[in-house]
C-alpha cells in the first residue's frame, strides 16, 4: 500500500470507529467495512441510502447496515479477503498507535484541569468581597466539572474505541471463519465445498464424491412450517457430520442438499458409504415443536461419483448429479449408482 493510501486509510478508520459507536452501531467486521466506506465517501450513493436510514430510524438498521454492505461493499471486499486482511492489519497497528497518543494528550488535558482546580481552591482573597470570590469559585468548579465530565466521556470513548480496534482484529479472523460455514447447518458452506474441489482436484488425489438431497423437503415445510424445514435440516446435517470420519468432509450444497468429499476412496467404497448413511437417515426422526408429533419419514437420494484424474469440479459435480437425478426418477430413498 503506497504511504498515501494508507495515511487515508488511518484516517478513514478514526473517522469510521467514534462514528459508528455515536451511532451505536455493533463493531461487526461487516459495519466497519461499510462505515470505512462511508467516512470515505467514495460511494455517494451508499452514504445517501445510509443517511436516510439515519433520518428514517434514527440509527441504522442492522438489516439496512448488511443490505447496504452487500450491494455496495462486499462484492469489492470479498474478492480478496486476504488483502483486506493484511492491509486492516497493518491499519490497526496505525491506528492503536495513535489512539494510545491521542489517549495520553486526553490523561495529560485532566492533568492540567486537575492542576487549575487545586490552585483555584487555594485562591486568596485579592480585594474581592467574598461573595464575589465565592461566586467567582463557584462558577469555575461548575466549568471545571463540565469540562472533566467531558473529557472523561471522551477519554471513555477512545477507551472503547481502541478496545474495538483490538477486537476487530479477531473477529477478522471470525469473519474468514463465517465466510466458509452455513450458518443454519453449522457444516461448511458452498463456497467451502468449492474451493476444496478445486484444490482437490489440482492434486490429482484419488476422492470420491456424494450428493444428498432430502425426499419430498418441500412437503415438510408446507405440513409444519418453514421452521420445522429448518430443524429437518439441521438434524440432516448433525447426521452428516457423525459420518465423517476418515478425512470425509460433510457441506451444505445449498437448500436441503449436502455433499460429501471421501478421500482415497473409490466409487464402490463411496457407494457403501452413501448406503450406509442412507439407512442412518432412515432413523433420524424430528419433533414437531408445535404439535409435538414425532416426525420420523425422513429419507433422503444420494448420487456418487469418483473423481477420475484431470476432470474439472464442475465435470465431477455434474456426474453426481446425474445420478441424483437418477435416483429421484427411480423412486428416491436410494444410492446412485446402484452397482458398481
Ligand atoms: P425432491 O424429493 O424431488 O428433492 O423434492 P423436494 O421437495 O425435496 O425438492 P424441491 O427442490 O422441490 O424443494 C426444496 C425446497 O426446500 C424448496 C425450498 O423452499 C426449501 N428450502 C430451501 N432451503 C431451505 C431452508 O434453508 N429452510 C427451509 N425450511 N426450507 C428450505
Ligand atoms: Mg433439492
Ligand atoms: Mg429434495
Amino acid at each position: 500500500m503506497s504511504k498515501k493510501l494508507f495515511q487515508k486509510s488511518t484516517e478513514n478508520l478514526r473517522k469510521a470507529v467514534p462514528l459508528m459507536i455515536k451511532n451505536q452501531v455493533p463493531t461487526t467486521p461487516t459495519n466497519y467495512a461499510l462505515w470505512y466506506t462511508y467516512v470515505d465517501n467514495s460511494l455517494p450513493q451508499m452514504n445517501k441510502e445510509l443517511d436516510q436510514a439515519i433520518t428514517d430510524y434514527g440509527m441504522c438498521p442492522p438489516a439496512t447496515g448488511e443490505t447496504l454492505y452487500r450491494t455496495y461493499v462486499a462484492s469489492k471486499t470479498e474478492t480478496d479477503i486476504r488483502q483486506l486482511r493484511s492491509s486492516l492489519e497493518l491499519l490497526l497497528n496505525e491506528v492503536s498507535h495513535s489512539m494510545t497518543d491521542t489517549l495520553s494528550d486526553t490523561q495529560d488535558f485532566q492533568q492540567m484541569i486537575d492542576k487549575n482546580f487545586d490552585c483555584l481552591s487555594r485562591v486568596e482573597d485579592e480585594g474581592l468581597s467574598f461573595e464575589e470570590v465565592m461566586e467567582l469559585v463557584r462558577g469555575l468548579i461548575s466549568e471545571s466539572k463540565e469540562i472533566r465530565h467531558s473529557t472523561r466521556f471522551l477519554n471513555n470513548q477512545l477507551n472503547t474505541a481502541s478496545a474495538e480496534v483490538a477486537r476487530l482484529k479477531l473477529q477478522l479472523e471470525q469473519v474468514q471463519k463465517d465466510a466458509l460455514y452455513d450458518g443454519l447447518s453449522g457444516l461448511l458452506n458452498r463456497r467451502a465445498l468449492d474451493n476444496d474441489l478445486v484444490s482437490l482436484c489440482a492434486h490429482e488425489q484419488p476422492f470420491s464424491f456424494i450428493l444428498v438431497d432430502i425426499d419430498h423437503f418441500k412437503k415438510f415445510n408446507d405440513e409444519y412450517g418453514h421452521l420445522f424445514g429448518d430443524s429437518v435440516i439441521k438434524a440432516i446435517a448433525r447426521r452428516l457430520q457423525l459420518s465423517c470420519r476418515d478425512g470425509i468432509t460433510a457441506y451444505r450444497f445449498g437448500g436441503e442438499e449436502f455433499a460429501l468429499v471421501v478421500p482415497g476412496k473409490n466409487l464402490r467404497v463411496a457407494r457403501q458409504l452413501a448406503e450406509s448413511i442412507r439407512r442412518a437417515i432412515e432413523k433420524v426422526s424430528v419433533k414437531d415443536k408445535r404439535s409435538s408429533r414425532q416426525v420420523d419419514h425422513i429419507t433422503a437420494s444420494f448420487g456418487v461419483a469418483e473423481y477420475t484424474p484431470k476432470e474439472s469440479a464442475s465435470s465431477l459435480i455434474d456426474k453426481a448429479d446425474k445420478q441424483l437425478y437418477e435416483a429421484k426418477r427411480l423412486g428416491r430413498n436410494r444410492v446412485l449408482p446402484m452397482s458398481v
